[in-house]
């Protein structure tokens, strides 16, 4: 006999996450290519010294820092582990069993799994046949049981971007009770658009008219290349901050994660010149895909989406004989990470070398 449990988890999928693989490329998790800088490794080491203690729940010196850099007051921000922690702490105090999160779909996996853990009830709203989210058809989901809705921009696989003002619509038919999450894991890799999302400047503007319902989030995981650290935070109304803060696991955000990530802030120009390489690399890339023939969606991330539907699987694994690590979603397509020069050129060997494209 086992614990009794609850039955509503069986069938819920196992993140399992990457198994380390020594000698293996890894396209497959959306990280840097790029070790951390100098200082970021310095502030750890000198952190190290005070493990014995517990971290500062309140992390006022990187809260403080956020606060000025987005011209947000620090109660408007909760740290969490990773953005990914931020999104479970967000579904918790939204929703309770039979509650309704609408998702768009594909994008990115943790949102229904972590739903379902609460009981919810996952809408999965496809994509457009672009790979973009429809976020008409989004708002045209909403019931009177939705309670949270998950905006994803850069959306994860497919790369895709929405713009501010696309936002700005869908949030004006959104009922004034319904939860929206801005999720901008990816925001830094953003260049170019004409309307950009930023998210944090929308919630800000939103905050000041009064308007409550918005929430944006970010990570030192993807620009910041802190993903081993696990940081991510969260931009919404006061009352909402507190409410997260009840739902969070204590001491969350480790103290060297604090220390490395106001020591990244402190490197602003580093960061932005590795989000500004990545960029060109995901543009070479790209342009070399096309012209050899494949279908390769505009990408606002660090990432590109191959939607080669059933060769996906056929070719994560041709990638995996020569090495690379790529994120196979079955049946749909293949999601690359845009890594290091050397990394890429891999890549697009390897891409050479597989003869279904298309298929
Ligand atoms: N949101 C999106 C869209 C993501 O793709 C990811 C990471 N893959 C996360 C959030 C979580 O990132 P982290 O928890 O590392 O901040």
């Amino acid at each position: 006999p086992r614990p009794r449990v609850r039955p509503d988890l069986d069938g819920l999928p196992l993140f399992r996450g990457r198994a380390a693989e020594g000698g293996m490329i890894g396209l497959d998790c959306n990280e840097s290519p790029f070790a951390p800088p100098v200082a970021v490794s310095d502030a750890i080491s000198a952190a190290a010294g005070e493990l014995n203690r517990y971290p500062d729940n309140a992390a006022i010196d990187l809260t403080a820092r956020l606060a000025e850099r987005y011209g947000v007051s620090p109660a408007n921000l909760t740290l969490g582990a990773g953005s990914v922690g931020l999104c479970v702490q967000l579904i918790q105090i939204a929703c309770a069993a039979g509650d309704e999160v609408i998702i768009p779909w594909r994008s990115f996996e943790v949102y229904p799994a972590i739903a379902r853990t609460a009981g919810a009830v996952v809408r999965r709203v496809p994509l457009t046949p672009e790979h973009t989210l429809d976020l008409p058809a989004m708002a045209a989901a909403i019931s009177d049981r939705t309670r949270l809705v998950f905006v994803c921009s850069p959306n994860n696989p497919t790369g895709s971007a929405v713009s501010r003002a696309e936002v700005e619509r869908f949030l004006g038919v959104v009922p004034s009770d319904v939860l929206v999450v801005l999720d901008e894991a990816y925001a830094e890799f953003t260049t170019g658009d004409a309307d950009p999302l930023d998210g944090f400047g929308l919630v800000r503007d939103r905050l000041r008219q009064g308007r409550t319902n918005a929430v944006a989030l970010r990570t030192f995981s993807k620009a910041y290349g802190l993903a081993g650290l696990r940081v991510g935070y969260c931009l919404s109304a006061v009352p909402v901050a507190e409410l997260l803060g009840r739902v969070a696991v204590p001491y969350a955000v480790a103290t060297l994660a604090q220390r490395a990530a106001v020591a990244a802030l402190d490197c602003e120009e580093e960061v932005r010149g590795r989000c500004r390489h990545l960029v060109g690399e995901r543009e070479r890339v790209r342009t070399a895909l096309l012209d050899a023939g494949w279908d390769v969606p505009v990408s606002g991330a660090n990432f590109l989406w191959l939607p080669i539907g059933s060769a996906a699987e056929s070719f994560a694994a041709h990638c995996r004989e020569r090495r690379i690590l790529v994120k196979a979603f079955p049946g749909e397509g293949v999601r690359v990470t845009v890594g290091a020069d050397a990394e890429n050129d891999a890549l697009l060997a390897a891409a050479g070398q597989f003869a279904q494209v298309g298929a």
